[in-house]
């Protein structure tokens, strides 16, 4: 089978593997029907993502379908259509019976999937501890409405969850990227007074005013003075952080009122200064991290509801033959592109 590769720092190559097979008895075997390329792939070749494995498999966003499961796994059979959870977790250890699954005490616990073991930009993926790992995608759901559950749009639910916005809040988002704009569909489902995005690119801007026109957009030189004016309290009640850039952390606590909550859901490639004399009083609450990607089956019954949309996300298609064309317009930003659909190999 196809198997797109980590080899070195800068380098992916597209190879011919052998078809995996199953190791453990919580193991399934799925056949990809539909993948995704995430920025985190590209953190893998910039080799900022130190304990990535040379030779693994890379992809940690897609669907498929079941092909095998082994002996303990119960909540999926060979034919289900399931998303794939970027996190794998036992379900068992203390950090997973508190919902912290990115905390997994397990040996694959946490980003194993196309990181450390081989991951989904290919034909057959290997899931270990399928049954936490694997959710059945409700009919009427097709492949391209569940693509990102498992790991953007787990991500924003999650942000959301922990950023405890209420119905009185005035929400900052800062970065309207893929996973901003999967944040932004969450924190709308806890209807807050206000909706402030921030951000630079005018082509973002524009995909957020056509698509969520109820939704305020700020640039990061005007967004200080603009929260400040949409906001009752001199700023806002809830600042979610996704971009990551340079002097977006800055930002968001500059922008948050006294007693806010901070949700730093970014990745820095740099580290940040948290200046406590400067944010002395203001008594903030800053909550950061990866992905407790374990609300999946919510977020596929809010999709199923109509609730959550992210299919327009999806601006290009390349079969799986085609990734390394897939990756040039992605990493480069070319053509308008949010996010890529990578189908079925198509050699034809
Ligand atoms: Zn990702
Ligand atoms: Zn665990």
């Amino acid at each position: 089978m196809l198997a797109y590769t980590y080899m070195k720092q800068g380098q992916f190559a597209l190879l011919e593997k052998p078809m995996p097979v199953l190791k453990d008895p919580k193991d399934a075997l799925v056949r990809v029907t539909l993948g995704s390329i995430c920025t985190s792939d590209l953190h893998i070749k910039h080799g900022s993502v130190p304990r990535a494995v040379p030779g693994i498999t890379v992809g940690h966003e897609m669907v498929g379908i079941v092909e095998q499961v082994g002996a303990e796994v119960t909540t999926v059979k060979p034919g289900d259509r399931v998303t794939v959870n970027v996190e794998t977790f036992c379900g068992e250890c203390f950090f997973c019976r508190h919902g912290y699954v990115n905390n997994c005490e397990d040996l694959d616990g946490g980003w194993a999937l196309g990181c450390r073991i081989d991951g989904g930009q290919t034909e057959y993926v290997r899931v270990p501890h399928a049954d936490q790992g694997l959710n059945r995608i409700p009919d009427g759901v097709t492949d391209e409405q569940a693509l990102f559950v498992g790991d953007i749009l787990a991500t924003g639910f999650w942000a959301a969850r922990i950023s405890e916005i209420t119905p009185d809040d005035t929400v900052l988002l800062i970065g309207a990227g893929p996973t901003g704009i999967c944040t932004l569909l969450c924190a709308r489902l806890k209807h807050p007074r206000r909706l402030i995005v921030c951000e630079k690119s005018e082509e973002r801007i524009r995909f957020v005013q056509t698509h969520y026109p109820e939704v305020l957009v700020t640039t990061p030189e005007q967004c200080q003075a603009f929260v400040k004016a949409h906001s009752a309290h001199g700023g806002a009640d809830v600042v979610i952080e996704v971009a990551g850039a340079d002097d977006t952390f800055r930002l968001a606590w500059e922008c948050a009122r006294p007693n806010a909550i901070v949700t730093v859901v970014a990745l820095y490639d740099r580290p940040q200064v948290l200046p406590l004399p400067d944010m002395y009083g203001k008594n903030l609450t800053f909550k950061t991290g990866g992905v407790d990607g374990c609300d999946c089956a919510e977020i596929l019954r809010l999709i199923a509801e109509g609730k959550i949309d992210t299919t327009p996300l999806i601006t290009h298609r390349f079969p799986l033959n085609e990734i390394e064309e897939a990756y040039r317009i992605f990493e480069n930003r070319l053509d308008g592109v949010i996010k890529v659909a990578v189908t079925p190999r198509n050699d034809k």
